[in-house]
């Protein structure tokens, strides 16, 4: 029996706790989860419904069971970090995966593939699982296959509302415009942002004014437009905007296509550096030399925020 485990597929913010890796997905992971469960769920019938604990960061609907029972999924879709699972009633299930959030699907049809040493992560089983330790919710298809959100530090979240009304659900209605689509624009960043006195980091992180960025991508898309993450947002520039816009895009694009060929092959990455991180310019490279041709500069980490900024001294100015 082949278990897929859609997360993890490459690696992203890694955080330590016993020893374990887990990853903080922004959006290019979650678009790759979305594409994954595209193959995997759509079409299919929902036999059963349960969940093993009332809440994850927040209450879990009480209405679940009874409203999703019966249903089909009609379409995936992704908003920010958010899934939505859109079902034939017109009602959407919302899934926030938090930190440690993981969709899996079992599927005792899929081809038996050999054993490795994912194994131990839970890739690889022989039997459809019994409720296993941190899985808060199961969901049984008709066809047999299952999809379990299994959560270790339960800083996800799900909720369930009328599809029509998805727009105004408290978790999407400040979101800010998606960054790969045209609502977004270096004009719309520029007023967005010219009377802000926050850095631009601090900025492209705040997901009412783009939704779906991280501090990985963050990082990487201000070292590609060469601009410091400590630069105040009311001195940004029409040309750094331009810039910030372009190179934001071209990084998540990158990442969600590595994403993508690494879910095709399947190759899981476990605790290890994931495909992505090869990609990687200036996130994680402390002390290491800048990337860019002709660069004589070093990459320096400093706290920013509460969160790790990872800049060129020499090109980021
Ligand atoms: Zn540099």
């Amino acid at each position: 029996m082949y278990i897929f485990i859609l997360k993890e597929y490459y690696n992203n913010f890694k955080i330590q706790k016993n020893n374990k890796v887990y990853l903080l997905p922004e959006l290019p992971e979650v678009e790759t989860i979305s594409r994954g469960l595209k193959l995997k769920i759509i079409g299919k019938k929902i036999s059963k419904y349960q969940q093993f604990r009332e809440d994850l960061r927040w209450p879990i609907p009480t209405c679940m069971k009874e409203l999703i029972e019966g249903t089909i999924i009609k379409s995936i879709a992704r908003r920010g970090k958010f899934l939505l699972i859109n079902l034939d009633v017109d009602y959407t299930i919302i899934i926030h995966l938090g930190m440690s959030g993981r969709l899996l699907i079992y599927n005792p049809f899929d081809k038996y593939r050999k054993p490795s040493k994912e194994k131990e992560m839970g890739i690889f089983l022989h039997t459809l699982v019994k409720p296993g330790k941190h899985d808060h919710i199961k969901i049984d298809f008709d066809d047999g296959s299952q999809m379990v959100f299994n959560d270790v530090r339960r800083f996800g979240a799900i909720d369930l509302i009328r599809s029509e009304k998805l727009v105004f659900h408290k978790w999407l209605s400040k979101l800010g415009p998606e960054p790969l689509s045209n609502n977004f624009s270096p004009q719309v960043l520029q007023k967005k942002i010219e009377n802000k006195k926050c850095s631009i980091k601090a900025a492209i992180l705040d997901q009412g004014i783009v939704s779906g960025i991280g501090n990985i991508y963050a990082c990487e898309a201000l070292w590609e437009a060469k601009i410091s993450p400590f630069k105040i947002c009311s001195k940004m520039t029409e040309q750094d905007c331009y810039s910030l816009v372009k190179e934001l895009r071209n990084v998540l694009k990158k990442a969600i296509n590595s994403g993508g060929s690494s879910l095709k092959d399947f190759k899981a990455t476990g605790g290890e550096l994931g495909y992505f991180q090869n990609l990687l310019s200036v996130y994680s490279r402390e002390k290491l030399n800048c990337k860019r041709v002709l660069c004589k500069g070093k990459i320096k980490r400093q706290a920013q925020s509460g969160r790790s900024t990872f800049f060129c001294v020499n090109c980021q100015s």
